[in-house]
């Protein structure tokens, strides 16, 4: 990003004219990323975090999406291995949004996008039990008794998971493979997979079709939509 002198920044933000705004920043009225800054000279970039009197300058809006992550790619917004990563598919945002929690490499499905760090360490936060249902193709065919194990939780690193609901959606007999719905408001790391595998059905394939009262209803994969001011207001 570009540095700019303060003064300027803060007029072109429309706090004052430059001069008045020099003004402020001598008298101490102007912050840089939480610390006064009262010399004449300092120059800023669009990183930099700049308060008058306390209130913020050129805020970000708040954004929000649901996004339909494709298989394939990375739930953060860099990777070291040049892979493909969510914000890949936001060219047109210019927000900085981020992933509410992370899905694997290889699963697909429902992921939100936001720039509001606030709702996304609560949704992320485990008090609050917010459902996600998977629907894994799985090795193998799940008895009866495998799925009771998944209500009644599975002990991975000696803690047990919540109890899930599970049911089997479909199963091939020939081929000894099944689709099974899972719906779990834990979101420990590879928690289907691992759950999955410890019951003696490997997930070959997995996807997130909700989250909370979200669902993926009119996307397809690597699409994505604006939450409505409803859903974020449900959300928060
Ligand atoms: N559980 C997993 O194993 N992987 C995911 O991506 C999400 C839930």
């Amino acid at each position: 990003a570009e540095a700019e002198r303060l003064q300027k920044v803060m007029a072109q933000a429309g706090v004052a004219s430059r001069r008045q705004s020099e003004k402020m920043i001598s008298e101490g009225h102007v912050k840089v990323n939480g610390k006064v800054a009262n010399e004449l000279g300092i120059k800023v970039t669009s990183e930099d975090k700049i308060e008058v009197d306390g209130i913020r300058l050129n805020e970000e809006p708040l954004v929000y999406y649901l996004f339909y992550k494709p298989r394939g790619v990375i739930s953060s917004v860099k990777d070291n291995k040049d892979r493909k990563v969510v914000t890949d598919y936001f060219p047109g945002v210019r927000e900085r949004i981020y992933p509410v929690g992370r899905l694997d490499y290889d699963t697909s499905g429902l992921l939100l996008m936001t720039n509001d760090g606030e709702l996304a360490n609560k949704m992320t936060h485990p008090k609050y039990k917010i459902d996600k249902t998977y629907v894994a193709k799985v090795n193998g065919i799940p008895s009866n008794d495998d799925l009771k194990a998944l209500r009644q939780g599975i002990v991975i690193d000696g803690k047990k998971t919540a109890p899930a609901h599970s049911k089997i959606i479909s199963a091939d007999k020939n081929k000894q493979k099944a689709i099974v719905s899972l719906t779990i408001h834990e979101g420990r790391n590879h928690q289907v997979k691992n759950m999955m595998a410890e019951i003696g059905h490997p997930v070959e394939k997995l996807k997130r079709e909700t989250y909370g009262f979200l669902d993926l209803y009119g996307l397809t994969s690597s699409q994505y939509r604006e939450l409505s001011e409803e859903e974020v207001h449900a959300l928060k």
